[in-house]
C-alpha cells in the first residue's frame, strides 16, 4: 500500500460498545493513523489506541480534537516498551502544550486512575501545535475550530496533491459552512462526525455531533472523492449501518469500519 496509509483503529463514539451486534464496523472509540515514509501521525486516542503498532523509525505524533473522555480513554493502554529512543509527541491546535498536560494528567491520576500516568511513563513530550507543524516540511498540516461543547479542532494533512481531513467532533451549522468547505474542498478522504441521523438529532441538539443526513449534503457541495462517516453512536448496529450503507450504492459516501487500512 505504499508508505500513504489511514488506519482506523476506532469509530465508534461516546462509549466502546464490543457486542455481536459491533463486530463488523467495530467497538473501540476514535482513533486514527496516518502513516508517511517518515511520520506516524495519531488523532485522538480513544479505545482504538491500544492497536497502534509504533515504528521506531517514523516520528509519532499523537493529535487531540479535544479532552472527551471517549478521544483520550485509550492514552495509557498500548506497548510502549517497544518505543525505543525516541519521545511520542502530543499536541492539540486549541490548547497550549501546559494544557494539555493539564488536561490528561488530571484524567490520568487519582481517584480516575491508579498511577500518575504521565509521571511515571515518561514516554510522551507536549509540544505546542505551531512548534510542531514546522517541523514536517513539505508535508502540511492544517486546523479548524468544530462546533462542539468546549473546544475542539479538526485537521487537515495536505502532502503533496493529496488531502486528509478529520472533523471530529462537530454539530454542524449553517455558520460554520463557508469556513468549513474553505477548510476541506478538494480533499481526497473525510472524516465526517456522523454520531445521530436527523430523526435523532432533534433531541440532541447541543450534545456535539452531526447526522448522517447533513453528511450527505455536506458531501454534494464540496470536491471529495471518499467521505467517511465516523464517529457512530454506540447503539448503532451493524444490520442498520449495512442499510444505510446499501442506501448510499453509487456515491463517495462510506461508513468507516474499524481496522479498515486504506490509500491516504
Ligand atoms: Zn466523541
Ligand atoms: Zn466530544
Amino acid at each position: 500500500m505504499g508508505y500513504k496509509m489511514i488506519i482506523n483503529h476506532g469509530v465508534r463514539g461516546s462509549v466502546p460498545n464490543s457486542s455481536p451486534h459491533t463486530l463488523k464496523y467495530g467497538g473501540n472509540t476514535p482513533c486514527l493513523e496516518l502513516k508517511t515514509k517518515k511520520f506516524q501521525l495519531i488523532f485522538d486516542c480513544g479505545s482504538g489506541f491500544s492497536k497502534v503498532n509504533f515504528s521506531n523509525n517514523l516520528e509519532t505524533i499523537i493529535f487531540i480534537s479535544h479532552f472527551h473522555h471517549d478521544h483520550i480513554q485509550g492514552l495509557p493502554f498500548n506497548n510502549f516498551e517497544k518505543v525505543k529512543n525516541k519521545k511520542i509527541l502530543i499536541t492539540s491546535a486549541h490548547s497550549n502544550k501546559d494544557i494539555v498536560y493539564a488536561n490528561l494528567s488530571k484524567y490520568y491520576s487519582s481517584p480516575y486512575f491508579p498511577v500518575d500516568f504521565l509521571e511515571i511513563s515518561n514516554i510522551f513530550e507536549f509540544v505546542d501545535f505551531n512548534d510542531v507543524i514546522s517541523r514536517f516540511g513539505d508535508l502540511k498540516i492544517n486546523s479548524i475550530d468544530l462546533n462542539h461543547p468546549g473546544n475542539c479542532s479538526g485537521y487537515s494533512v495536505t502532502i503533496k496533491d493529496k488531502k486528509f481531513c478529520y472533523l471530529l467532533d462537530n454539530e454542524y451549522d449553517e455558520n460554520q459552512k463557508k469556513d468549513l468547505i474553505k477548510f476541506c474542498n478538494y480533499s481526497d478522504t473525510i472524516i465526517w462526525d456522523g454520531m445521530f441521523l436527523e430523526s435523532e438529532l432533534k433531541d440532541k441538539k447541543g450534545w456535539g455531533h452531526s447526522s448522517i443526513e447533513q453528511g450527505m449534503i455536506f458531501a454534494k457541495e464540496i470536491d471529495v472523492k471518499n467521505f467517511i462517516i465516523s464517529h457512530h453512536s454506540p447503539s448503532r448496529y451493524d444490520e442498520e449501518i449495512d442499510k444505510l450503507q446499501n442506501s448510499f450504492v453509487g456515491t463517495n459516501i462510506k461508513f468507516a469500519s474499524e481496522n479498515e487500512i486504506s490509500e491516504f
